[in-house]
């Protein structure tokens, strides 16, 4: 995907991409908004769109009072295993599976192989298991600290026995294929953990800087609707900005705010239900 919007990017006259560019400031003054990259390059225009996901820096300078989303006192571990290396002799998976097992809900999925087959056999199967019992053990290593979601898991972050012991609950916990999916993500150190984080925003805009996707509203993944919801931010905004002259850019990033808020809002506090009712201790 990341290669397939490069190319769509690069065919934008107007636009520019710079590749492993971090940006380490951001600020603005009345007569526009600036970003500086971590060496030092600085980058001057009428407005600023933080889209920078979860753990926005952006985030900071246009809701500095709340600029974290905070962990919503859960995990994820996903992964995905190719249908072939399983020894499962008994009816493949037609579509979307979820099981749901007290502290821990499963979601498995088969997605096409690597060459489009969708014949059950040859395809991937896809697995998100929530888990509301690891909390302490993404604070001891660091992806959790305090109320904040800082990074996830990989499996080669996580001792053998901690992926061992995954593998024996799958084997006791889920079905078939499921637990042998999950037991060749494990066996082959290729799944990881994230520390689930939710962020209802209160504003978008400030000035010349606007958030969007992430950046803007982080919904639990069980929702299902967060690149959605993203995608429909940047059309609004693009209609937003569409002919706006320099002096008019903060009044058009209100208008986007008045209508954006709403969904964002919705859209998160849509999984709080599910967030509340399994998140444990964090
Ligand atoms: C486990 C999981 C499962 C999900 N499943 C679904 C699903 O099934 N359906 C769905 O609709 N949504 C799902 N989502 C949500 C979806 O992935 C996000 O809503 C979407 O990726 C948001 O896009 P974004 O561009 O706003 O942020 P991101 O995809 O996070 O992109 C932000 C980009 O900004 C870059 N960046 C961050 N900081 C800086 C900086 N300082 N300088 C330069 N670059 C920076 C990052 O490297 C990244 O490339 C899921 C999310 C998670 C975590």
């Amino acid at each position: 995907m990341y290669e397939g919007l490069c190319r769509a990017a690069e065919s934008e006259p107007s636009m520019r991409m710079l590749h492993r560019a971090r940006v380490a400031e951001v600020g603005q003054d009345e007569a526009g908004a600036w970003a500086r990259t971590d060496d030092g390059r600085r980058f001057g225009a009428d407005l600023l769109i933080g889209a920078d996901g979860h753990r926005s820096l952006v985030r900071r300078a246009v809701a500095p009072g709340r600029p974290d989303a905070e962990f919503a006192g859960y995990a994820l571990w996903l992964g995905v295993a190719q249908e072939r290396d399983l020894s499962f002799a008994g009816r493949w998976p037609g579509g979307l599976d979820i099981r749901d097992s007290g502290d821990h809900v499963l979601l498995g999925y088969p997605l096409a192989s690597a060459d489009g087959s969708t014949e059950p056999g040859e395809r991937r199967l896809g697995w998100a298991w929530y888990d509301g019992t690891r909390n302490a053990l993404f604070r001891r290593l660091g992806a959790v600290r305090g109320s904040v979601s800082h990074h996830s898991l990989r499996a080669t972050d996580l001792d053998a026995d901690v992926r061992d012991g995954l593998a024996r609950e799958a084997a006791s916990r889920w079905p078939r294929p499921w637990r042998d999916a999950i037991a060749d993500s494990v066996a082959r150190a290729d799944f990881v953990g994230t520390p689930i984080a939710e962020y209802v925003p209160e504003h978008l805009a400030c000035g010349r800087m606007l958030l969007v996707g992430d950046a803007a509203h982080v919904p639990t993944p069980m929702t299902g609707r967060g690149f959605g919801t993203s995608l429909d931010d940047a059309e609004a905004l693009a209609r937003h900005l569409r002919d706006v002259d320099a002096d008019c850019v903060p009044g058009a990033l209100l208008a986007h705010e008045a209508e954006r808020l709403g969904p964002a809002r919705s859209l998160v506090l849509s999984g709080k239900g599910f967030s509340s009712s399994f998140s444990r201790s964090a």
